[in-house]
């Protein structure tokens, strides 16, 4: 007759704060990030202590420092984004361009004119 164990663990629980810090995706440093809210002016701003690449962008008042961080990692693969897509796209522009040189054959239609008259009498009556 044993009292029956409680399966919790006094185990510490880890503090669970608000990351205001987060790494850097311009340096990669770790932890450089450092992100501020403005909820009076309704502006997120983060700054890397490293590099000092810095961002700016509109919150509301549910918007957390993360939210910031993921905003501005989704305006830099936008930006990359659309550098591959611009570079790829000149690439292309370049191909297409010879493409259009090599197909610029002249074909001046049917240029046949096989229906020779036969107009040659063999009159040759022995
Ligand atoms: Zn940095």
């Amino acid at each position: 007759m044993g009292k029956r164990k409680s399966a919790r663990k006094p185990q510490g629980r880890v503090k669970k704060t608000l990351d205001t810090q987060f790494d850097c995706v311009s340096c990669f440093h770790e932890k450089s990030i450092n992100c501020k809210l403005d909820f009076d002016q309704k502006v997120g701003h983060l700054q890397c202590r490293m590099c000092g690449v810095s961002y700016t962008c509109a919150i509301n008042y549910l918007s957390h420092a993360v939210d910031v961080y993921h905003d501005w990692i989704d305006a830099c693969e936008s930006v990359n984004a659309s550098a591959k897509a611009a570079k790829a796209a000149a690439q292309d522009r370049d191909r297409g361009d010879r493409d259009r040189d090599r197909g610029r054959d002249d074909r001046d239609g049917p240029s046949s004119r096989r229906s020779k008259p036969y107009d040659r009498y063999d009159d040759d009556d022995d």
